[in-house]
């Protein structure tokens, strides 16, 4: 069978499809687990509590606010909004009212209860278990009237068997000296995790594919050939590769090969960018994400990240690197040491494309066109987290064994 795509997803169903007994190569233009994969430049978060729908009730109040400020921490390009427009709307359905919010936390806890262990034991598979680390996940907000903006998420988290502590100024003082006084509430999430290089962490996933025997080929699908129901090769840039089966893993850029299954699912991109400070000497204690800014900010091997904003754009335009410059700022402003701090000034900037369903939910299932052919992607803002799972669960269903936990929830079908 052919994965094609080595980002997150594609590397954990290369090993668990080989680990299932099937023969595997994988397909991918890039370096496994380099900056043109989304799965290399996010912000690391394990978060099994991330199951709250980008789109609440209540959120087409701000959509004029989206359309006006280009540099919010949610926009939508102008230019881009016709192409959007038929997503955007889908995604403010699906937030629409509190009970559908609820179906779809329910649907992605399964995806992501135990992702932080199931990332634990496929980073020690592949010998990096020093990059996943299990030490809870901070929000900080600045106000309790701040936090009770959040409220209708956290009950709805909490439904889902989420636990967490919430942390008064003093504690959060205690916990973290370093993060600016404003933020005087902190609600720590213990059961969460983190990863400290996810780009160092696919790269090696993809290793330990190859060293257990999947063959890599450094090139692009481009389409199939599907006959009578039946996959018979994926097509690539550089001939056909026969097969009898083939996961689409290709993140951001699935859209066209799942077209070309015969399932034309609305994948939109969710442009997001992140900000490295390598030599920075103050910061968090606990991975964090901040209510103000939306953006998370945590130590990665490589020094300081911070990671957020979503930009509706496209695949194809350019970055705006004004937006990774607000996070720099913002970060600057959480910890006041770090503007004067030792090489604080150099920060690394990065865009990557979030693969996201309007529902907030991944496609997780057969091709219309071809049961043999199997969609994997869409994990919009937990595409690292749920990697884990889903890597299992494509294998399950490439195998042709019964899914470990429904996926009715991620049929691709459901889009009509
Ligand atoms: C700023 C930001 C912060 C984030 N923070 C988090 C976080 O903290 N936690 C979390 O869980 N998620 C986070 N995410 C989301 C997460 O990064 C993605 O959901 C996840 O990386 C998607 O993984 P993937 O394997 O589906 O796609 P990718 O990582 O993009 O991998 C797809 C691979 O497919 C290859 N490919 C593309 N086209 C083809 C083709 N035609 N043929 C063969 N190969 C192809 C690409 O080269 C790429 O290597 C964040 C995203 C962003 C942008």
């Amino acid at each position: 069978m052919v994965v094609i795509g080595a980002g997150a997803v594609g590397s954990a169903t290369a090993i668990e499809a080989l680990r299932a007994g099937l023969r595997v190569t994988v397909i991918e233009p890039g370096e496994p687990g380099g900056p043109q994969a989304t799965s290399y430049g996010n912000a690391g978060w394990l978060s099994s509590h991330s199951v709250i729908p980008p789109a609440l009730p209540g959120a087409w109040r701000k959509v004029p606010g989206w359309l006006a400020d280009p540099l919010g921490p949610l926009a939508v390009r102008w230019r881009y909004l016709p192409r959007a427009m038929p997503w955007l709307l889908r995604y403010l359905a699906s937030g629409w009212t509190e009970a559908r919010v609820q179906r779809t936390a329910d649907a992605l806890r399964t995806l992501l209860a135990d992702a932080p262990a199931l990332h634990a034991q496929l980073a020690a598979e592949a010998g990096v278990p020093q990059l996943i680390e299990q030490r809870g996940l901070l929000h900080a907000y600045r106000s309790r009237a701040e936090f009770e903006g959040d409220a209708l998420g956290w009950r709805v988290r909490q439904r889902t068997g989420v636990r967490w502590e919430a942390w008064s100024a003093d504690e959060l003082r205690r916990r973290e000296p370093d993060l600016d006084a404003r933020y005087t509430l902190g609600i720590f999430v213990p059961e969460a995790g983190h990863c400290r290089n996810p780009g160092a962490y696919v790269a090696a996933l993809a290793q330990h594919a190859l060293a257990s025997g999947s063959e890599r080929l450094a090139t692009r699908a481009t389409g199939f050939r599907i006959e009578g129901g039946r996959l018979r090769a994926v097509r690539t840039e550089t001939g056909e590769i026969a097969c009898d089966a083939a996961a689409i893993c290709a993140g951001a850029r699935s859209g066209p090969l799942a077209a070309a299954a015969g399932s034309a699912v609305p994948l939109e991109s969710e442009r997001g960018y992140h900000v490295v400070v390598e030599g920075a000497t103050v910061g968090p204690r606990t991975p964090v994400m901040v209510a103000d800014g939306k953006l998370i900010a945590h130590w990665m091997d490589g020094g300081l990240r911070a990671a957020g904003q979503v930009e509706i754009g496209g695949l194809d335009a350019g970055p705006d690197w004004r937006r990774a410059e607000i996070l720099h700022r913002h970060l600057q402003s959480m910890f006041p040491a770090l503007a004067g701090a030792e090489g604080a000034v150099a920060a690394k900037q990065w865009l990557g494309h979030r693969p996201s369903m309007p529902d907030g939910l991944p496609c997780i299932g057969a091709s219309a066109a071809s049961a043999d052919g199997v969609l994997a992607f869409g994990h919009g803002h937990v595409g690292l987290c749920g990697s884990a799972r889903t890597g299992r669960l494509a294998a399950q269903l490439l195998a042709g064994s019964v899914p470990e936990t429904p996926l009715e929830p991620f049929d691709p079908k459901r889009f009509g």
